[in-house]
């Protein structure tokens, strides 16, 4: 078992909530996966994700 860091944001464009790496280098170009809004994101801080290794 590990973990990793995620940050967790929501959509105000659509209802989806999603989590992106937290070591992703740029994230000023995360876009909502679902409907590709990147202005409507808002940044719910910081998640853990457990991964069975
Ligand atoms: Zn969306």
């Amino acid at each position: 078992m590990s973990e990793f860091l995620v940050h967790v944001y929501e959509c105000d464009e659509c209802p989806l909530v999603f989590s992106v790496e937290q070591t992703l280098e740029d994230q000023s170009f995360i876009k909502c996966p679902e409907c590709g809004s990147s202005d409507g994101l808002r940044d719910l801080g910081e998640g853990k994700v457990e991964m069975n290794a």
